[in-house]
């Protein structure tokens, strides 16, 4: 008989995208279509929603529209 292996449950990373700073708490971005406690995951140039997919494309550095030359 083969023991159950326990599944060790993945926990969640929510706590992580709130932080306390002094008396106030900064959260994350969050999805303005699934409200509050719904965060948009970090990409590398984008900002999605994984519950409603709703992309916030991160326009920090403004794209470079230099053309590489021919
Ligand atoms: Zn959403």
């Amino acid at each position: 008989m083969a023991k159950k292996q326990k599944k060790n449950k993945i926990p969640s990373k929510k706590y992580a995208k709130y932080k306390v700073e002094g008396k106030t708490i900064k959260r994350a971005i969050t999805c303005p279509k699934c409200g509050p406690g719904v965060f948009l995951a970090e990409h590398k140039n984008r900002q999605t929603c994984g519950t409603c997919h709703y992309t916030v494309m991160k326009s920090k550095t403004l794209e470079k529209s230099k053309e590489k030359p021919k």
